[in-house]
């Protein structure tokens, strides 16, 4: 059951075809079409976030007792939060997937 439909590329603007794989690439440009292009979206937000806390949260050896425990506390935060992140972006991609292979 293979579905070719005419989309826009989210890289370049161009009609192209998609067979609602998510390795199809744009035709005009080479690039990633609808689910890759999310999925990448999201990878980078979250590695650029990742980053920045690194170095605002990052316990130095100078901290106190008080800011190192603070610190801490806000790092487990943050990993739950980035876990809701993963399980959201995948549960969007399920849905996408789910989408595709519906007919019509
Ligand atoms: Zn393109």
């Amino acid at each position: 059951m293979t579905q070719v439909r005419e989309i826009k590329c989210p890289n370049c603007g161009e009609w192209t075809m998609w067979q609602g794989d998510i390795d199809d690439r744009c035709l005009f440009c080479g690039g990633f079409l609808e689910s890759r292009q999310f999925s990448r979206e999201i990878e980078k937000k979250v590695t650029k976030q990742l980053q920045q806390e690194d170095d605002y949260l990052y316990v130095g050896p100078g901290d106190g007792t008080m800011k190192q425990w603070f610190k801490r506390s806000l790092n487990r935060v943050r990993w739950v939060v980035i876990l809701l992140q993963i399980a959201f972006f995948i549960f969007v991609s399920a849905m996408l997937v789910l989408i595709s292979l519906l007919p019509g």
